[in-house]
């Protein structure tokens, strides 16, 4: 039987930051990830979480190594090519949401299809059916500093769907927000993982890794642990 192509792959994944000291942060770094999973990115401040996070949503290069993104070779694209996989493939959620604060919700949601060149009507009509579906559609017409921290991150998630991706990559989507917030947007992301989107959050908060399925723990620029072992590079 052929190996399904795994969702991500990384194979000896290599990153150092260049400068007066460099810095080499991800030190050969192998991990499988397959359709569908749901799975979060532990490890000390400094441990290259967020550098493992922008390699994978394209947003940074690595060294040496391969990394391939449903079967595809992601290295050295140029930026059109980069967006092209990124828009195709991945929706982001940050700590700190990204909101546009003089738009409204609506737009907010519906900013990634206006770089589609999808017209404007049509736009907002996707864009309110996703606010639906994180149960916001009464909210649309409100600006981010209208909304509490919890409205702000399912904006945020309904902007991450709308392009319908593949996988979605969350840094610290809870660092923002208390316990009982935290435990919604952990719902919503829950229910998101469940319609077969690959799932990936970067956290320090144990409450959250524990309602994922896998968790991945980074150390000194190594996976120190990964709590599920039948997804092993064969
Ligand atoms: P984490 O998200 O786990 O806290 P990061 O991936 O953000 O860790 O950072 C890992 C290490 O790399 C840290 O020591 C950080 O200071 C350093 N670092 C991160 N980004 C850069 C950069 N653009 N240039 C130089 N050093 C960086
Ligand atoms: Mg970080």
């Amino acid at each position: 039987m052929p190996q399904a192509t795994s969702m991500i792959r990384f194979e000896n994944i290599n990153k150092t930051y260049q400068g007066v000291q460099p810095l080499h942060v991800l030190k050969g770094v192998d991990m499988n990830i397959q359709k569908g999973e749901f799975v979060s990115i532990m490890g000390a401040s400094g441990s290259g979480k967020s550098t493992m996070l922008n390699i994978l949503g394209i947003l940074d290069d690595y060294d040496t190594g391969h990394y391939f993104l449903d079967g595809t070779l992601i290295r050295n694209l140029n930026e059109t090519k980069a967006a092209e996989y990124r828009n195709k493939m991945i929706g982001f959620i940050f700590q700190s949401f990204n909101l546009i604060n003089f738009k409204n919700a609506m737009e907010n949601v519906a900013l990634p299809l206006y770089y589609q060149g999808i017209p404007r009507k049509k736009r907002n009509i996707l864009a309110m059916e996703y606010l639906d579906r994180m149960g916001l559609k009464d909210w649309w017409h409100h600006y981010p500093n209208e909304l509490s921290g919890g409205q702000k991150q399912r904006i945020a998630i309904a902007r991450a769907l709308i392009s319908q991706p593949k996988i979605i990559l969350a840094d610290e989507p809870t660092g923002a927000l208390d316990s009982v917030t935290t435990d919604e947007v952990m719902d919503v992301l829950q229910k998101v993982n469940e319609t077969g989107i690959t799932m990936i959050i970067v956290t320090h908060e144990f409450s959250v890794a524990q309602r994922t399925k896998r968790i991945i723990h980074l150390k000194d620029g190594l996976i120190e642990s990964d709590s599920t072992s039948h997804y092993e590079i064969p």
